[in-house]
């Protein structure tokens, strides 16, 4: 994926310009804060889905690392980024980190950048998986615990994400599955987890799970109750599916050494989803922020 134009610090700069230093403190220790973010052609034009709570948890990472932050521009800056690479249908990466100054760990006399990409839609775990479902499995690993990284969207955090991953694709699955060590079911790499088990929606919920904005947007179209679930009992579910801005909603039709249907739930949640995010759904329209520029 890749982008033409960049928004950097209330500019937009084209690719070949945009520059990051070799000493930027942030690549060195993961320092800097992102979101993952969806904008959707709609019938009155691209919209933005939930941008003002995305920018709401950006901010309270970046507290976390004492980066200054500007809501309000980063929002602006977000349509910017569409406009200038001619996009509706996109995935929206912003990202604000701390460039150049020195290896040290304090920050006070580091710079502070904030940019956003715009690339052209594709979803992460791929448009099959989005259709039959996605293959998930246990991970050896353990998720960071919030007693040592807030579940915010901070840089660092996503090694584990990534050695995950790693381990779950070179067994030949689509995605990792965190589980603590008492055996609770914690999040994906990059997604939160719910069940479906006798027709009720269950969300799990897990002090080392990211608050996901879509997961809270199902609970609310479904009437999902969250709770602690344990692997045992997501073992025993009917219907198994994953929530993210990025894979919306993607049933689970393998888990571990279980096949799976993608069952009637499910899809009917990938469906309802996917008229909200489109401004199909009148009373979610609210969900959508609009080029106000
Ligand atoms: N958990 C993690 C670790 C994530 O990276 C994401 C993606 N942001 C999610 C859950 C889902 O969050 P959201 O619905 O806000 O994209």
């Amino acid at each position: 994926m890749t982008a033409l134009h960049y928004w950097v610090d209330g500019h937009i700069v084209s690719a070949d310009s945009a520059r990051c230093s070799p000493l930027a403190q942030s690549l060195h220790y993961g320092t800097g804060v992102f979101e993952g973010i969806r904008s959707y052609a709609t019938d009155d034009g691209p919209r933005i889905f939930r941008l003002r709570e995305h920018m709401e948890r950006m901010q309270r990472g970046a507290e976390y690392l004492a980066i200054p932050f500007d809501a309000d521009a980063i929002y602006a800056g977000c349509f910017a980024a569409l406009r200038a690479n001619h996009l509706a249908d996109a995935y929206i990466r912003p990202i604000a980190y701390y460039d150049g100054g020195g290896i040290g760990l304090d920050v006070d006399s580091l710079i502070p950048r904030s940019i956003v990409a715009a690339m052209p839609w594709k979803t992460h775990l791929g448009e099959a998986s989005k259709r039959d479902g996605i293959s998930l499995r246990t991970s050896s690993w353990r998720r960071n615990p919030a007693t040592s990284l807030p579940p915010l969207k901070l840089c660092g955090n996503y090694v584990n994400s990534v050695i995950a991953k790693l381990e779950a694709t070179r067994a030949g699955f689509g995605e990792a599955l965190f589980v603590d060590e008492r055996g609770f079911v914690c999040e994906g790499t990059g997604e939160n987890v719910f069940l479906v088990k006798n027709g009720k929606v269950v969300a799990v919920k897990h002090p080392d799970a990211l608050s996901g904005i879509t997961r809270t947007s199902i609970i609310e179209l479904s009437g999902a109750t969250e709770r602690p679930v344990t692997l045992t009992e997501l073992r025993d579910a009917d219907e198994i599916f994953l929530t993210g801005t990025s894979v919306e909603v993607t049933g689970v039709s393998r888990f571990d050494a279980r096949d799976i249907s993608v069952g009637p739930i499910t899809r009917e949640l990938t469906q309802l989803y996917s008229a909200v995010v489109r401004g199909q759904a009148e009373q979610h329209r609210g969900w959508l922020a609009g080029d106000v520029t």
